[in-house]
C-alpha cells in the first residue's frame, strides 16, 4: 500500500511540474450504446486526502483505470452550496446567484435563505445539468444535490428526494445504480455529506477525518462493484470530485469578533458569518464601515464593486455591499463570545480564498469516454457542465466553463464546433452591473460568431 502511495505522490507532482502528463493508453475510441454519466460529490474531500490516508484502494483503482489532475479548481467562495451549485450549471457564483449557504434578500419581502430553503424563486431559473439532459428527452435522477428539491425552469429530475441527511449512503449508492440499471437512466446525481462533517469536527489531518476518508473510499468501492454486477462499469462514465477542501482552525481561538471594532450604529445586519462575511451597512456608513475595518488583522476587507476580478464575484444583487474575506485559519464572528457558548469548538472549515491550497478538491474520473491512467492539468468547477453535455451529446445551455479545457480528459477529442458556449457568459438578469456586462457579451458574441463564421466557411 505504501508503495502505491508513492505512486500517487508521485503522479501529482509530476503533473505539477509538467502540467501535463498523459500515460499509457489514450487510443480506444468509446465503447459504442447511450453514453450514461453519474456525478458524484463526496462533500469536503480535500485534493491531498487520498495521501493522508493510508488505505483507499477503491480510489486508488480509479486514478489506475482512469483519469485525475493534481485538483480541481473551485469558485470563490468556497461553501457547498454555491460550488455545487456551480457544478451543475458552469456558472460562476455570481452567474447563478447561490452566493453563499446563507443569504438574504430584501426585495423579496425581506427573506431569508438558510441551506434548508427549497422555495423555486431562489434558484433563479438557470439551467442545471438534469434540465438539460431531461430537455433532450434523456432520463435523470438525482439522490441529492444542491437545487434538486426545487422547480427550476419548471422541471425537476425525474427521480430526486427531499435532503435528508441520515439516509446511509450505501442506500443511496444502491437507489441510483438500480436507476442506471432497472430504469436505464442517462445521467444520476450522487451527493454525500461526508468527509466535510467529519473534518469539520476534527480537522483536515485529524485521525478521525482520515478514518472518514478511508469509509469513503469504501463506499466508492460499493458503487464501483454495483456497477460492475450490474454490467454497467465500462459503460458508465464516472466523475468523482467534490465542492471544497478543508483548512486547519481552531473556532475557540481565531475568531475575529467584529463586536471588538464595529457596533449597531455602523452594521445593519451580518448576512454570512465564518470564513467570509457578508455586511450590510446603515444607511450611508459603507466608507466608514470599511475604514473601522480595514486594518483589523487576519482578514481582508471588499466593497462588493473592488472585489478581485478572479473570484467573479460581485454582479449579484444578493452579495451584500460589504464582503469580509478571513485569512486561512481564521473566522469571522458578529458574536464570538455567542458563538463558542452555543456552537461546539470545530478544528476545520472552509469558505476561504479558492486559490488556496487547502479549499481544493479532489477529481477522479473513469469510463469509456476518459482517457485512463493519465494525470492532466487541472481544470475548472465550471467545466464539469459543458464536459457532461458533451459526453451526453446534448446542448449546453450557456455558461461560464469551457469544454477545450476539458477536452484534456477525454479519450477522443471534441471537433471545434463542440465549444458553443465557452468561455464565458454574463448572466446579468440579477446583476447590479447588467449593462458593463451586456457589453462584454455583445462584444464576446461578437468575436466569437467572426470567429465561428471564419471556422466553418
Ligand atoms: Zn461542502
Amino acid at each position: 500500500m505504501k508503495a502505491l502511495k508513492a505512486t500517487t505522490s508521485t503522479w501529482v507532482i509530476l503533473a505539477l511540474v509538467l502540467c501535463t502528463v498523459q500515460n499509457g493508453d489514450t487510443a480506444p475510441s468509446a465503447t459504442g450504446g447511450k453514453p450514461k454519466v453519474i456525478l458524484v460529490s463526496m462533500d469536503g474531500f480535500r485534493h491531498d486526502y487520498l495521501q493522508l490516508a493510508e488505505n483507499t484502494p477503491n480510489f486508488d483503482r480509479m486514478l489506475r483505470e482512469g483519469v485525475t489532475m493534481p485538483w480541481i479548481r473551485n469558485t470563490f467562495t468556497t461553501l457547498t452550496f454555491p460550488c455545487h451549485f456551480t457544478m451543475v450549471t458552469g456558472l460562476y457564483e455570481e452567474s447563478h446567484g447561490i452566493i453563499s449557504n446563507n443569504m438574504y434578500n430584501e426585495e423579496m419581502d425581506n427573506r431569508y435563505f438558510r441551506m434548508s430553503t427549497t422555495d423555486d424563486e431562489w434558484w433563479t431559473g438557470h439551467e442545471t445539468i438534469w434540465t438539460s439532459a431531461q430537455k433532450a428527452g434523456l432520463k435523470a435522477g438525482v439522490y441529492f444535490w444542491v437545487g434538486s428539491a426545487s422547480e427550476i425552469q419548471g422541471t425537476r429530475p425525474e427521480k430526486w428526494f427531499r435532503y435528508d441527511g441520515s439516509v446511509p449512503f450505501e442506500d443511496r449508492v444502491d437507489t441510483l445504480v438500480k436507476w442506471m440499471s432497472e430504469d436505464d437512466f442517462d445521467l444520476g446525481l450522487l451527493y454525500f455529506n461526508e468527509p466535510d462533517h467529519t473534518g469539520h469536527l476534527h480537522g483536515p489531518k485529524g485521525n478521525e477525518t482520515l478514518h472518514e476518508v478511508e469509509r469513503m473510499d469504501g463506499i466508492l468501492g460499493r458503487l464501483l462493484d454495483k456497477l460492475n454486477q450490474t454490467d454497467l462499469l465500462d459503460k458508465v462514465n464516472l466523475i468523482v470530485t467534490s465542492d471544497h477542501g478543508m483548512a486547519e482552525v481552531d473556532s475557540d481561538k481565531k475568531t475575529i469578533d467584529l463586536r471588538d471594532y464595529v457596533n449597531d450604529t455602523l452594521i445593519r445586519k451580518v448576512v454570512q458569518q465564518g470564513a467570509i462575511a457578508h455586511l450590510i451597512p446603515q444607511e450611508g456608513k459603507t466608507q466608514e464601515l470599511v475604514d473601522a475595518l480595514k486594518d483589523v488583522e487576519h482578514m481582508r476587507v471588499f466593497v462588493k464593486e473592488d472585489m478581485p476580478e478572479r473570484f467573479h464575484y460581485k454582479n449579484h444583487r444578493r452579495i451584500q455591499p460589504v464582503v469580509l474575506v478571513a485569512d486561512e485559519g481564521w473566522g469571522i464572528s458578529q458574536n464570538a463570545t455567542y458563538r463558542r457558548l452555543n456552537i461546539p469548538r470545530f478544528l476545520g472549515d472552509h469558505g476561504y480564498d479558492n486559490i488556496l491550497n487547502s479549499m481544493r478538491p479532489i477529481f477522479a474520473a473513469r469510463g469509456p469516454a476518459f482517457k485512463q491512467n493519465a494525470i492532466v492539468e487541472s481544470i475548472d468547477t465550471v467545466d464539469i457542465y459543458p464536459l457532461i453535455c458533451h459526453i451526453l451529446n446534448i446542448d449546453p445551455a450557456p455558461n461560464n466553463g469551457s469544454l477545450e479545457r476539458a477536452a484534456a480528459l477525454l479519450r477522443v477529442p471534441p471537433k471545434p464546433h463542440d465549444h458553443p458556449s465557452s468561455p464565458t457568459r454574463c448572466i446579468s438578469d440579477f446583476s447590479t452591473k447588467p449593462d458593463a456586462c451586456s457589453s462584454t457579451l455583445a462584444i464576446l458574441f461578437v468575436i466569437s460568431s467572426l470567429m465561428k463564421w471564419n471556422a466553418v466557411y
